[in-house]
């Protein structure tokens, strides 16, 4: 059996890519799900991964699923923030709820979720965190004020947390996707993909969720152990930072 892996949001899109990636290089992978249970399903019935159903906004939910998971596979080793949501809207037009939706489903997730493992992964002496971020986070983008702060804070959050565990064998990091041709952009029409948002993107295409996946991938292993603090741009050249 290998190491344990967590995935939040592990059963569509980028996580599912992840869930299975991980699968793949040798790791037990559970993936967690928020309310989709036909898509869940599926998933675990395609892939063999267990999905395990809790809210990750809230605190007392990760508690008791992460419990879940590890009475069911053992203590978990990698932990990867995936889950995210977006609730789009100019500032000035924006909602206190549109607000606190993105920053308690992408933010305070990922503290609720990296303190809940953190005390077994110091005992231990090893751990990997790894959240997903955005290239929104590193650029801004209108509408989306909400997803930018939660995701830029996301990024802060990891260097802070490399900085307080680096010497107790576990690494911190975030990974920042570009455009990945996930269910939602798919569903752009081709017109828009190819006239507006292809010309911004110099390698010339959409990133695919399994190129996200190897990324989070290489720094869950072994060969990622220097590897800390650090925010990997999976862009295709869009942004530089
Ligand atoms: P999807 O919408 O395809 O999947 C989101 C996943 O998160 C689902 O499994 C969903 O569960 C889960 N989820 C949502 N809310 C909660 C919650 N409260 N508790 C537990 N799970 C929850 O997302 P993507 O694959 O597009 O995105 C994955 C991550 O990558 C997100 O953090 C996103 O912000 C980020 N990202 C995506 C980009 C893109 O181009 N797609 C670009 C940059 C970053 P359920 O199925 O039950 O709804």
């Amino acid at each position: 059996m290998g190491r344990v892996a967590l995935v939040t949001g592990g059963t569509r899109g980028i996580g599912r890519a992840i869930s299975m990636a991980l699968k793949e290089a040798g790791y037990t992978v559970a993936a967690n799900y928020g309310g989709n249970d036909a898509a869940a399903e599926a998933f675990s019935a395609e892939t063999a991964i267990p999905a395990v159903k809790f809210d990750v906004g809230d605190y007392a939910a990760c508690e008791a699923g992460l419990a879940a998971v590890e009475a069911d596979a053992g203590p978990v080793e990698v932990l990867v923030n995936n889950a995210g949501i977006i609730r789009d809207a100019v500032v000035h037009r924006m909602s206190p709820e549109q607000w606190s939706e993105v920053m308690r489903t992408n933010l305070d997730s990922v503290f609720n979720m990296t303190r809940l493992v953190l005390g077994g992964m110091r005992e231990r002496g090893f751990g990997r965190v790894i959240s997903i971020s955005s290239i929104n986070a590193q650029k801004g983008q209108f509408g989306q004020a909400n997803y930018s702060a939660a995701k830029a804070g996301i990024i802060g959050f990891t260097k802070a947390v490399a900085q307080e565990n680096a010497a107790k064998g576990i690494t911190v990091n975030a990974v920042a996707p570009g455009y990945i041709a996930t269910e939602m952009v798919r569903a752009v029409p081709a017109e828009v993909i190819n006239e507006r948002v292809l010309p911004l993107i110099p390698v010339g295409r959409l990133g695919e969720p399994e190129e996200v996946a190897r990324c989070v991938a290489f720094l869950a292993s072994d060969d990622a152990g220097f590897v800390t603090g650090a925010t990997l741009t999976v862009n295709g050249g869009q942004y530089l930072t």
